[in-house]
């Protein structure tokens, strides 16, 4: 059987009929009752029926779902050519320039690619090109991406069902608290000692700035220098993850590694970079990306082209233009202050934590043996989504209250 052609629209019934026949079943659907979203404008979404969603958890539209000036790009580009990066063109370099004027020096070399998966996937050949390490510490609740070899460095999912635990080489370290210091990043220091014991090389360090499937975790002052510290030390470099939270979301900063005052080895991107155009890339500097220039091409099909350049430069275009990172300040801190207040009247909410617009209420039980309640969580979840309001649940224990809206949300 297949779905009805003969009408435009299916209805849900049909669409999940559909998937339960030919799509993975591997992949879930949000809500107990799914949505069907047909259309998207900035900070809001419509359903089949009309009915407008705010949208508070997307981050990928990171200017606003379909904004017209990155949709204007894509569509010109389009009609005019795509091709990929073997021939000259003014869009590869115009971007990369434009992206790489964002970061600190040394980091000025980049990789364009297709997803953050594929950005860190070839961040870790990097880094094992240049350190010839192969061990890799990460975080305990971290996801880094979809390949073989990400699943590997992704407690998330390793940890986590249907996963098998930490490969010999992969060394997780527990989360710093946010209620705990930068000597938390002495565990980094142990993994690496660790490794170092077992006479392996450490290749890398890979974490995100602000911890996401972690359960929006702002880390500790201090703790990312730390941590650089000892995998520096033993030879070692530091990727940041800056999937989630880079582009300016976090507000005080354009990058998210810029509010622990480090400068990382490498950085990789995704998500937000083309606000729903498949993108990603890897930013380096120019000594990381000589040692993998070992004779062996790096070539990415579709990685760089023409329209995905338009798009990426009309991303940074309108974050400039629109003033969305102090947007993502001013409009976070506000709702920030607002979930704070909350605490007073309902003592389910644990704690309140995040930067910009990256926030995370995290629900307990009991505020002393802050044991997760992960049942409210859902309920809210479906609660707010009757109310016309998107958000997400995340953390190791789903207790996690997960705020990331576009950022053009406004203080309305
Ligand atoms: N890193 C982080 C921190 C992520 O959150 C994700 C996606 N959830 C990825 C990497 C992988 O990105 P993608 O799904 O685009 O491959």
């Amino acid at each position: 059987m297949t779905v009805p052609s003969t009408r435009s629209q299916l209805t849900r019934e049909e669409i999940l009929g559909a998937r339960r026949r030919h799509i993975g079943s591997s992949l879930s659907v949000l809500y107990r009752e799914p949505l069907k979203i047909v259309r998207g404008s900035m900070q809001y979404l419509y359903d089949e029926t009309g009915r407008e969603y705010l949208d508070a958890v997307n981050n990928v539209c990171h200017v606003g779902h379909c904004h017209p000036r990155v949709v204007r790009a894509a569509q010109e580009q389009m009609a005019t050519l795509n091709t990929n990066t073997r021939y000259l063109h003014d869009n590869l370099v115009r971007y990369a320039e434009r992206l790489c004027a964002t970061f600190p020096e040394p980091l000025s070399v980049c990789y364009l690619v297709c997803s953050g998966s594929e950005a860190n996937d070839l961040a870790l050949r990097l880094a094992r090109a240049h350190t010839k390490g192969t061990e890799v510490v990460v975080l305990e609740g971290g996801y880094h991406g979809n390949t073989s070899a990400l699943i590997d460095i992704s407690p998330y999912k390793f940890d986590g069902p249907g996963g098998t635990g930490a490969p010999p080489h992969v060394h997780r370290v527990v989360m710093p608290g946010p209620y705990r210091g930068p000597h938390e990043a002495e565990r980094v220091r142990d993994a690496v000692q660790e490794s170092a014991r077992r006479s392996h090389r450490i290749a890398a360090f890979c974490c995100e700035p602000l911890l996401g499937c972690g359960g929006q975790i702002v880390l500790p002052e201090h703790y990312l220098e730390a941590a650089y510290g000892y995998v520096r030390e033993a030879g070692g470099v530091c990727i940041a993850d800056e999937v989630q939270v880079g582009f300016g979301r976090v507000g005080t900063h354009f990058w998210g590694f810029e509010t622990q005052e480090v400068v990382p080895d490498i950085v990789t991107l995704g998500k937000p970079i083309g606000n729903g155009h498949p993108m990603g890339a890897v930013v380096t500097t120019p000594e990381i990306a000589a040692s993998f220039a070992n004779g062996m091409e790096y070539f990415n099909t579709f990685g760089g082209n023409p329209v995905s350049c338009a798009v990426g430069l009309a991303v940074l275009d309108v974050i400039e233009d629109e003033g969305l990172q102090s947007n993502a300040l001013t409009v976070g801190t506000r709702m920030k202050d607002g979930l704070e207040r909350l605490m007073s009247k309902y003592a389910v909410i644990g704690a309140v934590r995040g930067m910009g617009l990256f926030l995370g209420v995290e629900l307990v039980v009991d505020r002393k043996t802050v044991e997760p309640a992960s049942t409210q969580a859902t309920e809210v979840f479906e609660g707010m989504k009757q109310r016309g309001i998107l958000i997400g649940t995340s953390g190791p224990l789903d207790n996690v209250l997960k705020i990331k809206p576009p950022m053009v949300f406004t203080e309305a």
